[in-house]
């Protein structure tokens, strides 16, 4: 099996130009990103990241690189990208920082492959994060590419709109089955609930923990050897004459509040507020915003559990505009049969309308693009405190839902 160069012996000179080397590590983030072919050569760049939080910038070219922005765009499941990469090369910093990249046909390159190499990452990986080493490992594409700054195929505003219907919240309360859709609310009140505005998480999924001391076990009996602070928030939300409840998880009430959970908490615990019952006054700063947001809709519990949002004005004017779309009058748009409601659903996209502010890439003449100077930006310590995936969040959901008898949710189902 393949030995793997240290990021460390890397980072201090202890490598040779003439010979290739075998990296692998996480994708930490990415950067500068050429998708096609045009005045410059297809190129991905990115950082790696091994099990010890060391980091190493890698570019790849052409053929390389198409392969992994396929797989970043193709990409659904939660976990982490591991890449491996056998017989590459290493360039010492000069015009650009010092960089792993792939040779032009001897590189091997593996991504996620369910080969022995990254299987064992992979258990090293968990056991770092298990263990504390490590914090958790930014999962989903656009969380990736929320940290560069932009020049892939996709805004960010498209990635947030693609495949969903965007509608007001009126149109989507009278939804029969769980749809995930876009729309736009202004949060009135934090709700508090007998949970509280956190809770302990699994280092594996994204399910509470139960125990006085570690190993924490979750439902599905993971141990989690570290403390994991996760924020789940009810917030009444409005949007005209409708209103309604939706839950916010640890990436999005992070985002909006701009503190992580652990840290809010740390902060409680010094005045003295050591229970999650006791929501701290920082909390209320999520009230009264006005968002996008991309939720899903739960027509069973009468709530929408977000898995993103965004708060950019002219987004928000923009999903607005949709809803007001010449496909749809504003008044009938609100159903009285729910049962209609599925059906009139209008199937627009915003990409089109979108278009025309996807970011260009200013074109230095030079064949490659400094990526430290472009877009390889330190990820912010936020991101490094969301591992939730829109698909985990809802499972969260529903384990907390059908766990406590006595919340908002559970009364929901008996008032039915
Ligand atoms: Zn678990």
């Amino acid at each position: 099996m393949a030995k793997f160069k240290d990021f460390l012996e890397i980072e201090e000179g202890i490598w040779r130009q003439d010979f290739l080397y075998d990296i692998i590590g996480v994708v930490d983030d990415i950067g500068y990103t050429q998708r096609f072919q045009g005045s410059k050569k297809v190129q991905i760049n990115f950082r790696l990241r091994d099990v010890s939080n060391n980091k190493i910038c890698c570019t790849l070219w052409e053929n390389y690189a198409t392969e992994l922005i396929t797989y970043m765009d193709e990409k659904t499941d939660a976990g982490g990208t591991i890449v491996c990469m056998k017989y590459a090369k290493i360039k010492p910093a000069g015009k650009f920082p010092l960089t792993v990249s792939n040779t032009w046909t001897t590189t091997k390159l593996f991504i996620n492959d369910k080969i022995l190499e990254i299987l064992n990452f992979q258990k090293s990986l968990d056991e770092a994060i298990s263990n504390g080493i490590m914090t958790t490992v930014v999962n989903t594409s656009s969380q990736l590419m929320s940290q560069s700054s932009g020049s892939s195929m996709y805004t960010l505003e498209q990635k947030f709109v693609q495949n969903h219907e965007i509608m007001p919240l009126s149109q989507m309360c009278c939804l029969t089955r769980d749809t995930t859709c876009v729309t736009v609310v202004k949060t009135v009140k934090v709700r508090s609930n007998n949970k509280g505005w956190y809770f302990q998480a699994c280092y594996k999924c994204p399910k509470a923990v139960s125990g006085d001391k570690p190993p924490y076990k979750c439902g599905d009996n993971h141990p989690t050897e570290t403390q994991i602070w996760k924020y789940r928030l009810d917030v009444d939300v409005k949007y005209e004459n409708t209103e309604s409840t939706f839950t916010f998880w640890d990436r999005e009430v992070a985002q909006l509040l701009e503190v992580t959970a652990a840290d809010l908490r740390d902060q409680c615990h010094d005045i003295g507020l050591t229970d999650p019952l006791d929501y701290p006054t920082t909390i209320d700063k999520i009230e009264g915003k006005t968002i996008a947001v991309r939720v899903k809709w739960q027509p069973k519990w009468k709530n929408g559990s977000v898995n993103e949002v965004h708060n950019g004005p002219d987004f928000i004017e923009n999903l607005i505009d949709q809803f007001n779309g010449p496909t749809q009058d504003k008044k009938s748009a609100v159903p009285n049969d729910s049962a209609v409601s599925e059906n009139n659903t209008p199937s627009k996209s915003i990409t089109a309308s979108l278009d025309v502010v996807i970011p260009m890439v200013s074109l230095s003449g030079t064949d490659e693009i400094d990526p430290e100077v472009v877009s390889m930006k330190t990820p912010s310590k936020r991101n490094g405190a969301s591992i939730l995936s829109c698909a985990e969040n809802d499972e969260t959901h529903e384990l907390i839902a059908s766990n406590a008898s006595s919340t908002k949710m559970a009364k929901h189902q008996k008032m039915e």
